[in-house]
């Protein structure tokens, strides 16, 4: 069932969005050649606790894994989409990097993910993470009272096809609040004007995942976790919190 937030929740909601923008700029900033994935996890940990608040995804165990999630980071780098375990694996030069990560504070959560490169960037990547960046930017802007879920899915979708990108068909976006996933789901494809009617106290995380080569297709890795592209191609996750509300769409998770 779809809860709608008061505007005290909002509000409180936008203290764990807060964190989590706190934690994606450290963990950004640490990323460097020949920095481990676990140092970066660290990273994110450090900025948590200093604000007093718990990691939604350290313990995660939905029915598809097989063991509870380690960290409070995904870390997602290259060909690996979503869902990646933080290891000892060094960041080379030139890895694409995607990080996501959440928080809870007070009882509420917030979820967000960026995109970037270390070191020298191959222009394919610096393209594809701007295309992740302007997909999630037009679902932002289509998270307004009247519009649709398929608006937002919509204008998501479009973006990375037009651009010639890949999308995975099962994972997307989600309504956020007490509980890091509930309903909507928000898919990054859609028609316009179908699904459910958005309203003032709807909270969204919206989350575009481009894949390169262009396919639909991935697997999990043997982690049982990490989602792959089945082409080997690299991919990007963009990802905000976001309240609708009568004023326009409000990012709770900005940096
Ligand atoms: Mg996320
Ligand atoms: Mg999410």
């Amino acid at each position: 069932m779809m809860e709608l937030k008061t505007d005290t929740s909002i509000e409180a909601m936008h203290a764990a969005g807060q964190v989590v923008g706190r934690a994606l700029t450290a963990v950004r900033k640490a990323a460097a050649v020949g920095v481990t994935l676990l140092e970066l996890d660290e990273v994110a940990r450090e900025v948590l606790r200093e604000a007093g608040a718990t990691s939604p995804f350290l313990g995660y165990r939905p029915s598809f894994a097989p063991t509870p999630f380690p960290a409070v980071i995904c870390a997602s780098v290259n060909d690996a989409i979503v869902h990646g375990i933080p290891d000892r694996y060094r960041l080379r030069d030139g890895d694409l990097v995607s990080i996501d990560c959440g928080a809870v504070v007070d009882g509420w959560a917030g979820d967000s993910a960026i995109s970037f490169t270390v070191g020298r960037a191959r222009p394919a990547d610096v393209t594809l993470i701007e295309t992740a960046e302007r997909a999630l930017a037009a679902g932002i802007a289509a998270a307004v009272v009247g519009n649709r879920i398929g608006d937002i899915a919509h204008a998501v979708g479009t973006v990375c096809r037009t651009a010639g990108y890949g999308i995975m068909e099962d994972y997307g976006g989600h309504g956020i609040g007490r509980r890091m996933h509930e309903d909507p789901p928000v898919p990054n494809e859609g028609r316009p004007g179908r699904g459910l009617p958005l309203r003032h106290g709807m909270v969204l995380a919206i989350e575009p995942m481009l894949i390169a080569g262009g396919t639909d297709a991935y697997h999990a890795a043997p982690d049982g976790w990490t989602l792959r592209t089945n082409d080997g191609s690299r991919a990007a996750h963009t990802e905000h919190t976001v309240a609708i509300t009568e004023a326009g769409p409000r990012i709770l998770t900005e940096r």
